[in-house]
């Protein structure tokens, strides 16, 4: 075969996997361990009061430690979402998808999690929404043990109130 002939290799795959064990810490310990009785446990900050999930220990705001443990709500506000719409390498879920930060009830902060059992075209920041859990048998140490955020019959929460503290704290 010439090197006229020969077929142009344009691209080699050569996935690259890198598995690695990190320490929790004590606050991410307990998020964990009570994620796995079905509990979404945050915690609150001494002085400006603000709740963070999952926790770290400390509040970014006012650099002081976080103790207090606060169980919020499983009900959330969508306070951004985006349609995923091109297939993500080794998700099993079909696009187009929804990815939202909710914030949980009484939680001052949002984290990411999927959106189902919605019309993508009608999610909306502000709209209020709340976990599908997997079943008990199946709940592990992890976020996954919520299936996804659903929809909720409720009023939308106006925008400039999403995870703003209804407690006013001292002020770092
Ligand atoms: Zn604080």
């Amino acid at each position: 075969m010439s090197e006229e002939e020969q077929e142009m290799i344009t691209k080699v795959e050569a996935p690259v996997y890198l598995k690695y064990n990190f320490t929790a810490g004590s606050a991410p310990t307990r998020f964990l361990a009570q994620i796995k009785n079905g509990v979404l446990a945050g915690q609150r900050c001494p002085k400006c009061l603000a709740v963070y999930i999952p926790t770290r220990g400390s509040c970014g705001r006012c650099g002081v430690p976080t103790v207090e443990e606060v169980e919020l709500s499983d009900k959330a506000t969508v306070q951004s979402f985006t349609i995923v719409s091109i297939p993500i390498p080794n998700n099993p879920i079909e696009p187009p998808f929804i990815i939202a930060n909710v914030v949980p009830d009484g939680a001052n902060v949002s984290f990411i999690h999927l959106m189902s059992e919605c019309v993508n075209e009608d999610v909306h920041i502000g709209q209020r929404v709340q976990a599908v859990w997997k079943p008990e048998d199946e709940w592990g140490y992890s976020m996954d043990n919520i299936r996804y955020f659903k929809p909720l019959d409720e009023p939308d929460v106006p925008i400039e109130l999403i995870g703003k503290l209804t407690v006013t704290g001292e002020e770092g």
